[in-house]
């Protein structure tokens, strides 16, 4: 039984060893949390709160959500980006968690129709977390999810999300030359301010000055400027400031409208600025901004690039197990001739003696540690601009871009395997996924 409500994990009777329960240190807001004036909230909901969240965290969940379903609670742990349930609370329960979390993150407890944000700062076994916490109206009660976030290791650094050298020294040499955007496009929820800022961090800062005008949220923006806000200042204003001071390149808040996109080409060939869009994919992000630019000419003026980003499960790296491929597959997959071996998940469960055999302790047995990025990048060469221009079908800007050798999914997935990082079965999912 993996969530054992905050009790240690082993099975073991002997040493059944407790691990200490979260603690919860105050809301991000500042706000004081009046425990004392809700004690019958307290009572009924602090426990199971700091238990869940406990387990979660152990299990190295980044996301817990809270789900009424009928008559109870459903909690729902997302590892890896990987749907796990948790425990099922009782209804009341589980709107005492709810309301006891939005009492910890600094909000309105009396406020059930609307959506909140806030969040809490905790430590689990010496680690620091940002919990941030949201709640929504929902059937029957109040969805709650809560993003775990380890302060001291965000995975942000760019060789943390798994940016590749050879992605960096492109990246790199896109943003020289202050001009144009470099946009990164995802769906919501799917990693692309991570990526984003991956990207930025790719850019030589001790050569180019970089500004930030995008909230860092709990990222670390060291060798990167932060302009000081005048009130009164418009967008146009602050990047005319910026420019001024001889900036390179700036990091933009996400890209959002026309009046925003209006901005953005106003100063495209005096500064290099990086962005995120929201949209399914990199060629959806670039027809979104285009459209905010009001024209597809204008659009792709304006861009150096459009970048794509996929999370993909990797392969614990103590327990996976090494089988050699069928030749034939390895053809098949286009994976380098040199492949001797390649990486899965551990199929035994029981040893020669028919024992079972422990669950991997790093991984709890799932196989999976992590993720990493898998990134495509559709760089705006004269013909890849007349492409776009002429109308070309999504299909056909992917296969320019592969023909051109761009860096594509299906390069980075393949290299991913072939470095046993990567499971054939997870790449095939990721793929097969929309
Ligand atoms: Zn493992």
């Amino acid at each position: 039984m993996i969530f054992g409500f905050g009790k240690s994990r082993e099975e073991d009777d002997d040493v059944e060893e407790e691990i200490e329960p979260v603690s919860f240190q105050g809301a991000l807001n500042g706000q004081p949390a009046n425990l004392k004036e809700n004690a019958r909230l307290v009572k009924a909901g602090l426990m199971p709160a700091k238990n869940i969240v406990t387990d979660g965290l152990a299990l190295r969940a980044e996301l817990m959500r809270f789900e009424p379903k009928g008559e109870r609670y459903q909690v729902v742990f997302y590892v890896d980006g990987v749907a796990n349930p948790g425990p099922k609370l009782s209804k009341q329960q589980g709107l005492a968690v709810v309301q006891v979390v939005k009492l910890l993150s600094g909000l309105n407890i009396q406020e059930r129709k609307r959506p909140q944000s806030g969040g809490i700062l905790a430590e689990l076994e010496g680690v620091s977390y940002q919990l941030r916490v949201s709640t929504a109206p929902a059937e029957g009660g109040e969805r709650l999810s809560i993003k775990a976030i380890n302060v001291k290791y965000p995975l942000d650094r760019a060789d943390d999300i798994g940016i590749t050298e050879e992605n960096k020294e492109r990246i790199r040499e896109m943003s020289k030359g202050r001009h144009g955007l470099i946009l990164i496009s995802g769906p919501p929820s799917s990693g692309t301010t991570t990526t984003t800022f991956g990207v930025v961090r790719s850019v030589d800062a001790y050569q180019y000055t970089i500004f930030a005008l995008a909230e860092p949220e709990h990222r670390e923006l060291s060798h990167i400027a932060t302009l000081d806000k005048k009130a009164g200042d418009t967008f146009d204003d602050e990047l005319r400031r910026i420019i001024r001071m001889e900036a390179d390149i700036i990091y933009l808040n996400p890209v959002t409208d026309e009046e925003y996109v209006r901005s953005i080409l106003n100063v495209a060939d005096e500064i290099s600025m990086i962005a995120e869009i929201s949209a399914k994919d990199s060629v959806s992000g670039l027809i979104k901004f285009c459209k905010l630019a009001g024209s597809v000419e204008k659009g792709v003026g304006a861009l150096r690039c459009v970048i794509g980003h996929k999370l993909i499960r990797t392969l614990c790296d103590q327990c996976k197990e090494a089988f050699r491929p069928n030749p034939k597959l390895i053809e098949k997959m286009g994976l380098p001739k040199s492949t001797k071996m390649l990486y899965r998940p551990p199929r035994q469960t029981v040893d020669e003696e028919g024992n079972e055999i422990e669950p991997c302790e790093k991984c709890d047995g799932l196989g999976y540690y992590g993720r990493t990025l898998m990134m495509e990048i559709i760089e705006m060469t004269d013909e890849m601009k007349q492409l776009i221009i002429s109308g070309a079908e999504p299909g056909k800007i992917k296969a320019f871009a592969k023909k051109e050798g761009m860096p594509t999914f299906q390069k980075d997935g393949i290299r991913l395997v072939a470095e046993g990082k990567v499971s054939l079965d997870e790449l095939q999912k990721v793929f097969k996924s929309p």
